[in-house]
């Protein structure tokens, strides 16, 4: 491990998966696909039970955003299932069946204008990746209000991947540069900006084979350090979205291809080879791992090394935003030791927190002045967990104190200061 000022190196472990491209899931597999809250009345009664369905299908909409089937099959009914993330969930239940598929229509691009990529997004249900919300929702929050501040703007596709395990970014990269780069130029149109690129860390050979499939001026290389706090040159507003959205959006307009499937890279040392596979969404965790030859006694970790949460129940669907499934045999359990004052914390979190006073101040219920120490700005990176020489899950307190912002945090609060 390699200290910088600001941030931190960490082992890689996506070896081979990098040189192997993206593979299908082996065979079609049952979905249960998320449609609403258990306790809301279901969006899909209106669906008789053994309807037949193709991939691309409308099930019903949430709000102005339709949901899809994931798969060609047939409806078997709703279910509730209890994921371990979101709670009671009402699923639609589909048993694979067929290929038949639904397009949307497609705009020539010459016609393509800012309104209509919204449209073709949201009728497409693209996901980003990032964090899971749909791609429209966001365009349209970040629509530049004035065009005199397109110039400060940048649209990035984020492919990054400076986590340890994954690499489904660099997979999708590899495999349709032109498509994602098409895709974020017709983001780019829609929001109004003329600036764009793709930040990545790819290794310097595959990065030079990008740069020849879609020019130099389009890739921007990133710092080796996690985490990635630069997508693009100082003094420019980045507004980031996914690699795999901006293939969803690209495929969409070209192809009038939802987006119902993500690729996810499933590593660990539970799996014999990591691997980029397609998932469709609501595909169950555990069908994942087995197409994976995955062990049987392992632990689920959904996300990446650092900030990745661990799921307890296998038998869970994919959801958008999901790109990383951990399957870890071992796991090393740090028994935390009191504070020795190092300083490491302070010196890797790219906010620029003191991590150990932020901790030290709510073990000890100092929550005066603890506001003025930021705690709310700490984005769950984990970079001062990892380096925390006595075991601490440093990360974990500093947003428990950064959450906890209007409940005690203003208590006894110091005018003086
Ligand atoms: S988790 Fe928060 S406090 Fe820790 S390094 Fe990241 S931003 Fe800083
Ligand atoms: S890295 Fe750990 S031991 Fe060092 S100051 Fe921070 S919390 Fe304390």
């Amino acid at each position: 491990m390699q200290l910088f000022p600001r941030g931190v190196i960490l082992p890689f472990q996506k070896g081979k998966t990098l040189m192997r491209g993206v593979e299908e899931m082996p065979a079609p597999c049952a979905v249960r696909l998320p449609v609403a809250m258990a306790q809301a009345e279901s969006p899909i009664a209106h669906l008789a039970e053994d309807t037949p369905l193709a991939t691309g299908q409308e099930l019903c909409r949430q709000g102005d955003l339709p949901i899809r089937s994931p798969i060609s099959g047939t409806l078997e009914g709703s279910v509730v299932i209890n994921h371990a993330l979101f709670g009671d969930l009402l699923c639609a239940d589909i048993q694979p069946d067929g290929e038949a598929e639904e397009r949307l229509p497609i705009v020539p691009e010459e016609e393509l204008t800012p309104e209509s990529i919204l449209n073709i997004a949201r009728e497409a249900a693209v996901y980003d990746e990032l964090d899971g919300s749909p791609l429209w929702q966001k365009l349209q929050q970040w629509k530049l209000p004035q065009s005199g501040r397109a110039n400060d703007c940048i649209l990035v596709a984020d492919a990054t991947e400076n986590d340890i395990y994954g690499s489904s970014a660099w997979a999708v990269l590899m495999e349709q540069p032109r498509l994602v780069l098409f895709g974020l130029q017709a983001a780019a149109k829609a929001l109004g900006m003329s600036r764009y690129h793709i930040a990545t860390l790819l290794p310097r050979h595959r990065r030079r084979v990008l740069k020849r499939a879609i020019g130099r001026e389009n890739v921007y290389t990133v710092e080796d350090e996690y985490p990635v706090t630069q997508f693009a040159d100082d003094k420019l507003t980045v507004y980031r979205i996914g690699v795999q959205a901006c293939l969803a959006l690209g495929r969409a307009l070209k192809q009038g291809i939802c987006h119902t499937s993500a690729i996810v890279t499933v590593a660990g040392d539970g799996v014999p080879a990591a691997r980029n596979i397609r998932v469709p969404f609501g595909t169950d965790l555990s069908a994942v791992l087995s197409a994976c030859q995955a062990e049987t006694d392992v632990r689920l970790v959904l996300g990446d090394a650092m900030t990745g949460t661990t799921c307890p129940d296998l038998h869970t669907p994919l959801m958008p935003g999901i790109t990383t499934v951990l399957a870890m045999k071992h796991q090393p359990i740090r028994v935390p030791k009191p504070c020795i004052g190092c300083g490491r914390c302070a010196e890797v979190c790219h906010a620029r927190l003191l991590p150990y006073e932020i901790v030290r101040r709510l073990e000890n219920m100092h929550y005066e002045r603890l506001q003025h120490l930021s705690p709310a700005d700490c984005d769950g990176c984990s970079a001062c967990s990892y380096v925390c020489p006595a075991g601490r899950d440093v990360a974990a307190d500093v947003l428990k104190a950064g959450e906890a912002k209007g409940m005690y945090l203003t208590w006894g609060e110091d005018d003086n200061e």
